[in-house]
């Protein structure tokens, strides 16, 4: 049977992790929807030196710290995608793969997404490309990749995988000869002004087929590594709520939306600053206001 929720929760990072602590010590029912794992971003990071609590952190393990807390609370946890949402009425109504869930409040926490090139990337996720060197160079010890960047945003993630790599080529659109004469590491290689037009392979990517100066190259190798930024996952609330120029979801201090018993927490909003301790305190001032209905 379609159980109703007094909130729920968007989104299962850290920001919508402690949103739902405050709100189910409130003595409402909560539920946590999650389209991959609990966490979010945090599953990426290494090292985490400023949260405040911890000298020194890794971010599996302080994810499991905040799901534990999440479960001593006994909140609901669903593993689905919301794909649409309507918040015109009382009732609030999110449409999810598998199902259809209401609420009388809504906590967006969805964060932000890695920007795509657009090309047919996503045909080889897992099988040789990734939006993520921190997690993954260590699958690629020894091998040649490369790295999709945009204006020198994949050179911290050229420089995480030449500690680990035979060799790395960075694929920029812009022009990155100042970097190429400063640049000391000699497993980097850059490929300015040059466009990827398609990625090839049989059972794993082979091959990045890329455009430079209008000529076509094909360069042979074992993984690519999408690092184009970042940008707010709020698709799916264009049109119903009020975002910003760069997309992110406009709120007020109480972190209230443009829709009545609609919040946004975290990277996800217009916040001036994106950490775990402001998507915490986002989620702290989320999950106490959302119980006000
Ligand atoms: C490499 C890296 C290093 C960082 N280092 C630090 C650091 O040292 N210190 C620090 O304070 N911060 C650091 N940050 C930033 C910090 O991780 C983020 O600010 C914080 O985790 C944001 O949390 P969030 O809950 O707002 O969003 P996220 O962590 O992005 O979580 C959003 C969640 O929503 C889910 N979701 C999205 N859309 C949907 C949907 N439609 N349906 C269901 N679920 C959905 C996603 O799967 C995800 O789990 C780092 C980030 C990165 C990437």
């Amino acid at each position: 049977m379609e159980k109703f929720y007094d909130i729920l929760i968007i989104g299962g990072g850290v920001g919508g992790m402690s949103a739902a602590v405050y709100a189910k010590r409130r003595g409402k029912s909560v539920a946590i929807i999650e389209k991959f794992a609990l966490g979010g971003q945090l599953n990426m990071i290494n090292d985490i030196e400023n949260f405040p609590s911890h000298k020194l952190a890794d971010g599996i393990s302080l994810s499991k710290e905040f799901a534990d807390q999440v479960g001593n609370f006994e909140v609901d946890l669903i593993y689905d995608e919301i794909q649409a949402v309507d918040f015109s009425d009382d009732v609030k109504i999110l449409n999810g793969k598998k199902q259809v869930y209401k609420s009388k409040s809504v906590i967006i926490a969805t964060g932000v997404k890695s920007k795509e090139i657009g090309v047919n990337e996503n045909d080889f996720l897992g099988r040789g490309v990734s939006f993520c060197a921190v997690c993954d160079a260590n699958f690629y010890k020894g091998k040649d990749v490369c790295v999709a960047s945009e204006n020198g945003k994949g050179l911290r993630a050229a420089k995480i995988l030449s500690e680990i790599c035979n060799s790395v080529t960075i694929i920029d659109k812009a022009d990155l000869s100042a970097f190429e004469k400063v640049n000391k590491d000699e497993k980097i290689k850059v490929i300015s002004k040059a466009e990827i037009k398609q990625i090839k392979g049989q059972l794993k990517l082979e091959k990045v087929d890329v455009s430079v100066s209008g000529e076509h190259l094909q360069l042979t190798t074992d993984a690519l590594f999408v690092e184009l930024g970042k940008i707010p996952a709020t698709d799916i609330f264009k049109g119903v709520l009020k975002l910003d120029e760069q997309g992110y979801i406009v709120t007020n201090e109480r972190m209230q939306t443009s829709e009545k018993e609609v919040f946004a927490i975290g990277d996800v909003r217009n916040g001036v600053l994106k950490q775990i301790v402001t998507a915490c305190s986002d989620g702290a001032i989320a999950g106490q206001f959302a119980c006000q209905k």
